[in-house]
């Protein structure tokens, strides 16, 4: 990357520090132990995965758990305070089986009374939810799973065990304790790279408060200052802008840039922010910033670091295109920082494009072998007929099927333009200066035709665009036009003049053919890309 690009990213770091915006803390991440890495919640992937469920004697009640090495962890059991079961079992207390700990029963209304036994143990350092009911009971956090996949010391006679390994002898050890186990479908996180199961994990880590970003993000969502074009797809912006955790920016990985953060002491207890080392001894964090972090501020800091004056020409920019599965990821993320660093928002309007499926709907996949190569089609259609297919009939924000049926048809889309062109082009010189009884009809049309498809533009209703000068080139101006003027009714001249105005707008969809023929008919007039547009 380049180096004054970093040096911006590193300097908004050093920005939302001085005003308070960034902390550190100890917080339950979404931990790859494989990867040795963090993510946030949007890179963790869900898959149903069946698991069992296990059932185990706790004395004064039984608790329910797909995780029974974690219990080594536990702190309290929690029971929703509505459950008549349990409500009068609330601040006693429990032994957990295996290491004879005392911990608190809580009430929580966030124990679903229906799950398993209405019981739940609450283990706050492997489980977000636990985590949660831990910060607002003030419990201990006991971290018995470590960042290495295995049990830590505080697992006792688990420790060095793997996950699973420790699993199968908590169960051994049980005995009796275990009161039942069976079949139990869930939905897991997994890493997004390598599928593992993401464990929650409490680890230091450096947070974006992310509230009064978001607040920003939404007012420019409310007052217009950004548009999203996308099938309703802005109300997905709105939720997770309305839903958002503070953003933990911080990777355990090597790639990335390093967070300018120093510390003293090997603990890393306190820290100093500072772009270069602040004095001997201090060494560096090792952590580096969520790629996103630095793809986040991509409006600003490209045209800052560009040519002088591009910032302040170019920014805010018009228009964002993008497909809409990034929204959350990147969209959003360039609105937060954006907005933070310029008071601004960084595009007008944010077109988000669909998917591109098969001819049946279907996701393109190497399993299913439904997917096209562009390059090949290129070669055997030309550039112009897949651009044409991609674009034809498209609406922002939803996906299209395409497939080599529709990108064939485009190409005798580009023969038909041609054609044309050719009987055009035989015209005499001589017979130009005729007039035809239904020019003015031809004229009347033709301004109709260019007005729609301007208007369509300027709306970005692109796919529809593509769509009316394709029906109006191919039924209007070949079938009736080009019929009228071999019954002269419509002159040469009006034809040929027709054709110019067709040619220019074709061009945003079909630049190629377009062009060429543009170089052999009306030489004169330069090139058809800086062409000024039809009226
Ligand atoms: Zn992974």
């Amino acid at each position: 990357m380049d180096p004054e690009i970093i040096e911006e990213v590193v300097k908004t770091f050093g920005r939302l520090h001085e005003d308070g915006l960034i902390y550190r803390a100890e917080k339950l991440v979404n931990y790859c132990t494989r990867c040795g890495t963090a993510y946030s919640e949007l890179e963790v992937e869900h898959e149903e995965r069946e698991d069992k469920l296990y059932t185990i004697d706790y004395g004064l009640l039984k608790v329910a758990t797909t995780r029974p090495e974690t219990m080594l962890g536990d702190t309290a059991v929690a029971v929703n305070p509505k459950d008549k079961r349990y409500k009068n079992l609330i601040g006693k207390s429990v032994v957990v089986p295996l290491i004879n700990r005392e911990i608190p029963i809580v009430g929580d209304e966030m124990v679903d009374m229906e799950f398993g036994t209405g019981a739940v143990k609450i283990t706050p350092a492997h489980d977000p939810n636990d985590w949660e009911v831990g910060v607002k009971h003030k419990l201990e956090v006991i971290t018995v799973i470590g960042t290495n996949g295995k049990m830590t010391d505080k697992a006792g006679e688990y420790a060095g065990l793997s996950v699973s390994a420790a699993r199968e002898k908590v169960i051994d050890d049980l005995g009796n304790k275990l009161v039942e186990v069976k079949p139990y479908v869930h939905s897991v996180g997994v890493c997004y790279r390598c599928h593992r199961v993401i464990e929650p994990l409490p680890i230091k880590q450096f947070f974006i408060k992310v509230k009064p970003l978001a607040d920003k993000a939404l007012a420019a969502l409310n007052s217009k200052e950004t548009v999203i074009l996308g099938a309703g797809r802005d109300k997905i912006l709105r939720h997770w802008l309305l839903n958002l955790r503070d953003w933990n920016i911080s990777r355990q990985i090597v790639w990335g840039i390093r967070i300018p953060v120093w510390y003293t002491d090997e603990k890393k207890l306190d820290y100093v922010v500072s772009e270069t080392s602040p004095g001997e001894g201090y060494i560096q964090e090792t952590d580096t910033f969520d790629t996103w972090f630095s793809s986040g501020q991509w409006p600003v800091v490209t045209l800052k670091t560009n040519k002088p004056e591009d910032f302040e020409a170019y920014y805010p920019t018009n228009i964002m295109e993008t497909a809409y599965d990034i929204l959350p990821f990147w969209v959003m993320r360039m609105m937060l920082l954006s907005i933070y660093l310029t008071g601004k928002s960084p595009f007008k309007y944010v077109y988000l494009h669909g998917l591109v499926r098969d001819e049946q709907g279907r996701k393109m996949s190497k399993s299913i072998g439904n997917a096209i190569n562009p390059l090949e089609l290129c070669t055997k259609y030309g550039t112009d007929s897949l651009r044409m297919a991609l674009v034809m009939s498209t609406t922002a924000g939803q996906d299209s099927n395409t497939g080599e049926n529709k990108v064939r048809g485009m190409r005798n889309f580009g023969n038909k333009i041609w054609n044309a062109g050719r009987f055009i082009a035989e015209k005499q010189a001589e017979d130009m200066v005729m007039t035809g009884e239904k020019d003015g009809e031809f004229t009347k049309k033709l301004s109709e035709v260019t007005n729609e498809v301007t208007k369509l533009l300027d709306q970005m209703k692109v796919g529809l665009a593509s769509e009316t000068v394709y029906n109006e080139f191919w039924h209007w101006f070949c079938d009736e036009g080009i019929e009228m003027n071999k019954q002269k009714k419509v002159s040469d001249a009006m034809l040929k003049e027709g054709y110019k105005k067709m040619l220019a707008l074709l061009h945003p969809f079909v630049p190629f053919v377009t062009e060429a023929i543009w170089q052999e008919m009306f030489v004169d007039e330069g090139l058809l890309i800086s062409y000024s547009w039809p009226k």
